[in-house]
């Protein structure tokens, strides 16, 4: 938990997933992303599914949701989600419901960022989870999720329509976007073209969510890229930017996947790769 002015910031877990080791690095050969993050025998790292939660005087605003309970059977075998009792878990010991929930900002539409949306019961009938929140996602991002024009992005976003579809309050974004006085979403790029991160200011601190632009702490290294990535060069220059904003106004950082750290204090400049040096550490999953 951080305090930053009047908000309250916490971070839940949605749950542990596993992924292959190589997609999370791209370029970067195994022995060195290994030592960082060792893989199992199927080749694959552990991950967080890490949620920030402001507690605002505007409302109670969700960052991202996870990956939910709607994988099929094959996609379970694939990524071994450990969702145990998810977001609501977490809500619930703060003292929460998923209906508490007023804003949900969506980073990007990767079924582990919006699957949580949606809540799929055992017979396939879909409800949104958080009904009485407005769902803010950028136009371009809604578009190409709905419409991937390539087959590259048709496979990224395969699940995007069912979670999609029965939300009724979506707002939709044309870039950077005040939601509240004190948080805002600023377009990224790199990991998707319309990605974007969550800023919170208050008090004279606050927060970066960096979601998949620094997915853990590992990619603090500006050539530590996701295979994912569609502009990896974009991606390098948004956390060269996001990095010196939180060192110049005395934000935290957090991660989407980390399975360790939810979120860090940058160590000042110091021409190395970038380093935490104060963290918090992720909540374990109910
Ligand atoms: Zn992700």
């Amino acid at each position: 938990m951080l305090q930053a002015g009047h908000i309250t910031i916490y971070f839940l877990n949605a749950g542990f997933w596993w992924d292959d080791g190589g997609a999370q690095f791209g370029i970067v050969p195994r022995e060195l992303w290994e030592k960082e993050k060792p893989a199992n025998a199927r080749h694959r790292i552990k991950l967080s599914l890490t949620c920030p939660l402001f507690v605002t005087e505007q409302g109670v605003i969700l960052v991202d949701t996870g990956i939910g309970n709607r994988l099929s059977e094959r996609e379970r075998a694939m990524y071994t989600p450990e969702v145990g009792a998810g977001l609501a878990g977490g809500l619930r010991r703060l003292g929460f419901t998923p209906a508490d929930v007023t804003h949900v900002i969506l980073s990007h539409l990767h079924f582990d960022h919006v699957g949580g949306v949606i809540d799929k019961s055992p017979s396939g009938e879909v409800q949104p989870v958080f009904a009485n929140a407005r769902v803010y996602i950028q136009r371009a991002e809604w578009e190409l999720a709905l419409a991937p024009p390539d087959e590259r992005l048709a496979a990224a976003y395969r699940h995007a329509a069912e979670c999609l579809r029965p939300l009724d309050k979506v707002v939709l974004l044309d870039g950077d976007t005040h939601i509240t006085p004190q948080v805002r979403t600023v377009v990224s790029g790199g990991h998707t073209t319309p990605h974007q991160c969550v800023i919170v200011e208050a008090g004279g601190t606050g927060l970066i969510h960096l979601a998949d632009i620094v997915p853990t702490t590992a990619h603090l290294r500006l050539a530590w890229n996701a295979a994912y990535d569609t502009d990896p060069l974009t991606t390098i220059a948004a956390k060269k930017r996001f990095f010196a904003e939180a060192r110049a106004k005395n934000l935290w950082v957090s991660f989407s996947h980390d399975d360790v750290v939810a979120a860090g204090r940058l160590a000042p400049e110091d021409g190395r790769a970038a380093r935490l040096s104060e963290t918090v550490r992720i909540a374990a999953v109910d």
